[in-house]
């Protein structure tokens, strides 16, 4: 990587000094290059589209770079001063696309604190850079389903009719922070995806709408399984009253409704007339309850 260090040419300074306090010169500076991240599949199976590129190789610019996502301000000593979106068609991404990426070039002040970073960025340890941004929209690749607001048949990682599924992440919304790591995450680019605020959210909705879901379908299960035990009740109840037991069932989960149901199956005949209330206990307590039931016919219970 040595050989691609540059030295800060005026070009660099003009905007490098646009985000500085001070004017500084080039000598104060240290500039090096860094590929942000690329529209490759990485080993979530997704990817950027290059459109996301260029609103996060913008998004980037002037942000700070931090050292293994530490966030302390001690840390926070580089800045990206220039980005921009560099395609290699001589090289294509498992999608088939032509490998894109964003470039950018980002410096650090030449103090003494920062001279052994200098010399880790120069030998080549400190490489691969990870990036922090949030994501709008997570597309299938397969039928263009934005997996944020609803779910399709296609899995990320699977093959529908040989094309590879990805979720393509589309619509950047900010980019937060970048950050030198020690262990790469992908590849290329070394990216890491930590979803920001917007995803976050969307992620919530999801888990909501998927808890409401689910939710609706109990309620179902419960109103149907109270039907049939009330179609059932008048079999067991000569007093019966489908309010009662209505309100009963309303009280009880899924799998008591269900051993509800079934005592009261077993006790649907009309020549035996039992408490119907009594189905929810145990078999022992069962039977004490229809002894003392005004609904018992002695002991003709099994
Ligand atoms: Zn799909």
């Amino acid at each position: 990587m040595s050989e691609n260090i540059m030295t800060a040419c005026e070009e660099d300074m003009r905007l490098i000094n646009g985000f500085s306090r001070r004017e500084l010169s080039a000598d104060e500076v240290y500039v090096f290059p860094l590929v942000l991240c690329d529209n490759e599949i990485d080993r979530d199976c997704e990817r950027f589209s290059v459109k996301t590129l260029e609103t996060l190789a913008e998004l980037f610019v002037g942000k700070t770079g931090i050292f293994d996502h530490d966030a302390k301000g001690k840390n926070q000593t580089a800045r990206i001063f220039t980005a921009e979106v560099v395609t290699d068609s001589s090289r294509m991404t498992r999608a088939g696309e032509p490998y894109t990426c964003i470039s950018a070039k980002a410096y650090i002040m030449r103090t003494d604190s920062n001279s052994d970073l200098i010399k880790e960025i120069e030998g080549g340890i400190k490489k691969e850079v990870s990036v922090s941004c949030s994501i709008k929209r997570r597309i299938c690749s397969i039928c263009g389903n934005d997996k944020n607001k609803s779910t399709c048949s296609h899995a990320k990682g699977s093959y529908y009719s040989g094309k590879l599924c990805s979720d393509i992440l589309t619509d950047a919304a900010d980019a937060y922070e970048w950050s030198f790591v020690a262990v790469p995450a992908q590849p290329n680019a070394g990216i890491t995806k930590s979803l920001g605020a917007a995803s976050e959210n969307e992620q919530i909705s999801q888990l909501k709408r998927d808890i409401d879901l689910r939710e609706a379908e109990i309620s179902k299960a419960k109103r149907e399984l109270t039907a049939s035990i009330t179609r059932l009740g008048q079999f067991c109840v000569p007093a019966y009253d489908p309010q009662t037991i209505g309100e009963i069932c309303s009280k009880m989960s899924i799998s008591e409704l269900l051993a509800f149901k079934k005592r009261t199956q077993k006790l649907a005949k009309p020549e035996r007339p039992v408490s119907v209330l009594s189905t929810a206990y145990s078999d022992n307590e069962t039977k004490e309850r229809r002894a003392k039931s005004p609904f018992a016919l002695g002991k003709k219970t099994n």
